[in-house]
């Protein structure tokens, strides 16, 4: 909990013993088990409907609900599916939808994306469409948006209408291995994608410049303070 003295602490980055509020956590894989709303550990508790997201409680579950319902239901019905083992399944925010859709792509063993520009950006040449990459460090993966920059202008592209400003026109969440990168295949999107996309789409609204994204931590006592930094706490 922040208290009157923490605020008054630096907060320069140049400094790494000054970053006071944080706890490195380590790489989640795919069988980490944490809570998608506040990453404690989550053994036990999987939706049930799609058993593909986990929860700590179910204050957490409630929470999450306004986001995960938009993608549980779908998720179920698109993982049924049988597929081409070349194809990765990425989550599709069609301009006019009020949902997004998953969608599977082919792509190379180099990773080379075969189906964007011809199944979900038609019309768009290939060098028109941005593909910009973020991480939480919750999530065993990173996450890249394509969209169409429209650097002409010479599309009439409305306003996404399930990620809302500054996306206009189709948007694609792919998300990929940390390590393997672009080199390799996407893996599939789930419906874990969805809290901390919408977190970082609502940061691009208020910001359009380069974004250092960190998770609030917890922010230490004075007395726990003083006794890292010792005689130093407190100067600048
Ligand atoms: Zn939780
Ligand atoms: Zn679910």
């Amino acid at each position: 909990m922040p208290t009157k003295t923490s605020a008054a602490l630096p907060q320069d980055f140049g400094h790494p013993h000054l970053l006071e509020d944080y706890t490195p956590v380590p790489q989640p894989t795919i069988t980490t088990k944490i809570c998608a709303v506040c990453h404690a550990s989550a053994p036990h508790t999987l939706c049930s409907k799609c058993r593909n997201i986990r929860y700590c409680s179910t204050s957490c579950q409630e929470l999450d609900w306004k986001l995960h319902k938009v993608v549980c239901k779908h998720y179920i019905e698109a993982t049924a599916q049988t597929r081409c083992p070349s194809s990765r399944r990425v989550l599709y925010f069609h301009p006019l939808a009020s949902k997004p859709t998953f969608t599977d792509i082919p792509f190379g063993p180099d990773g080379t994306v075969y189906g964007l520009s011809e199944h979900l950006f038609p019309g768009v040449p290939d060098a028109d469409i941005k593909r910009l990459s973020f991480h939480d460090r919750f999530l065993p993966y990173f996450i890249q948006l394509a969209y169409d920059t429209n650097p002409d202008k010479k599309r009439e592209l409305e306003e996404n209408r399930s990620l809302g400003r500054p996306f206009r026109g189709p948007v694609v969440a792919l998300a990929y291995d940390a390590e393997t990168g672009l080199s390799a295949p996407a893996l599939d999107v789930d419906t874990t994608i969805m809290r901390p996309l919408m977190q970082y789409v609502e940061l691009r609204r208020e910001y359009d410049g380069p974004i250092f994204v960190e998770q609030p931590q917890k922010r230490y006592t004075k007395g726990e303070w003083k006794a890292i930094m010792g005689d130093d706490a407190g100067c600048v």
